[in-house]
Parts: structure tokens; sequence; C-alpha cells
């Protein structure tokens, strides 16, 4: 298949627009998704930062949740960013009371996890498969409430930790070396949001990954 893949971007709640943008960037067709049959057209599909909570029960009401796990299962690409990384991890900790995840990636995240006193901040971040590319530069990256993984299972690909040091040297405290990007087969999920910060390269691993499993 030679024409650009379609990834669809869940608009039921979050930064739909700013992924929409950033896929085109990296070269697929961006399309919101908000019913199943706009589901079931797509290569790929991001879930967009924003509430994960308000996005699980809205997905209930929509009700897409049984058919995006579904999807999942059947070997949809799907990319997860923040909220969306709560949403694609097996196991949460720091949910409200009944909060469901879609699951899919092995890995238990921590909600709202880097605490109020560094509730947003910017960074910049080695992203295996990204920043490690012939004259990779970090990447620029925005955490809001952000999650981070506290523990994945084997078959999950880590591909960015917090480093043990903040850019002017000062600790990080618990969150040195948490994980904040990984991966499992064609799930990819990242804490922070890169659709803000105006690079598309996260995007476009993603759209890789969706053009590869169109082929196969
Ligand atoms: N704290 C939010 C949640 O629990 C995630 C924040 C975000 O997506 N920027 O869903």
């Amino acid at each position: 298949m030679t024409s650009n893949p379609t990834v669809g971007v869940l608009a039921l709640q979050g930064d739909v627009r700013e992924h929409v943008d950033a896929l085109e960037q990296a070269g697929a067709r961006g399309v919101p998704v908000r019913r199943r049959a706009e589901l079931e057209a797509v290569d790929g599909l991001v879930l967009p930062g924003g509430e994960s909570t308000t996005i699980d029960k809205l997905l209930h009401v929509f009700e897409l949740a049984e058919p995006l796990r579904a999807a999942i299962d059947d070997g949809l690409p799907v990319y997860g960013s923040c909220a969306g990384m709560i949403l694609l991890a097996d196991r949460i900790v720091g949910g409200i009371e009944g909060q469901r995840t879609l699951g899919g990636m092995d890995m238990t995240v921590r909600r709202n996890a880097f605490g109020r006193q560094v509730d947003s901040f910017e960074a910049d971040l080695d992203l295996a498969g990204v920043t490690d590319a012939p004259g990779g530069t970090p990447v620029r990256t925005a955490f809001i409430r952000a999650p981070w993984a506290e523990e994945a299972g084997s078959e999950v690909e880590v591909l960015a930790r917090i480093p043990e040091r903040a850019a002017d040297g000062s600790g990080v405290g618990a969150a040195a070396g948490k994980i904040v990007a990984a991966r499992q087969g064609r799930l990819l999920a990242t804490a922070f949001h890169p659709e803000i910060t105006g690079d598309a390269r996260v995007h476009a691993l993603f759209v890789q990954i969706v053009t590869a499993s169109r082929r196969s």
C-alpha cells in the first residue's frame, strides 16, 4: 500500500487538534474518531491527553470501550499520550474508584504521579528509536499532571525514563528512573505530550508502526 495511512484521534475529550496536526506533519491523514464506524475506518488510533477518568466514562457512553478493546486485541496500532498512556496500561494506581482502562500494555501506571509541586514541566528527553538516529537531538516534552509507569513486564520495551538529575543538576526525587515512554508491539505510550512542543518525531515513530502494520 502506498497511500498515506489514516490515523484517528479519539475525540471524546482532550487535545485532539494538536494530535491531528502532528500526525499530518508526520505524513499521515489525521481524522477525529467519535463513533464505532469511524474507528473501523482507521489504520491506527491516538488516545490524546485529557482526563483519563472522563475519557473512560465517555468511552462507555459512546459504546466505544468494547470495540476499542477488541481492536487492540486484533492488532490495531494505538498511541496513548498522558491520559492515553493510562488508558493503555493493564494496571493503574491512583485512579478514582471504579476507573477502568482499556489495557493492552503490561505495565502499571501511577496517575498524577509527579505530584502538586511539579504539576507541569517541560524537559528534553532521550527516546529510544527517536533520538538515537544519527544527529538526533533530545525531544522537547511537556508533562501536564502526567503519569509514570512504576513497572513493566518483559514484553514492554522501555523507550524513555526520567533521568536521575534535572538539566540544572538538581535531584528529581521519586521520579528518577521512572518509565515515561514505552512500546509493546503496536502499542506506544508516552507520559508526556509531544504534540504541544511542535516536535513530530514521536508521531513519526507511530506512523511508522502504523505503516508497517498495514503491510503485514
Ligand atoms: N492527570 C490526567 C489523568 O489522570 C492526565 C493528564 C493529561 O493527560 N495531561 O487523566
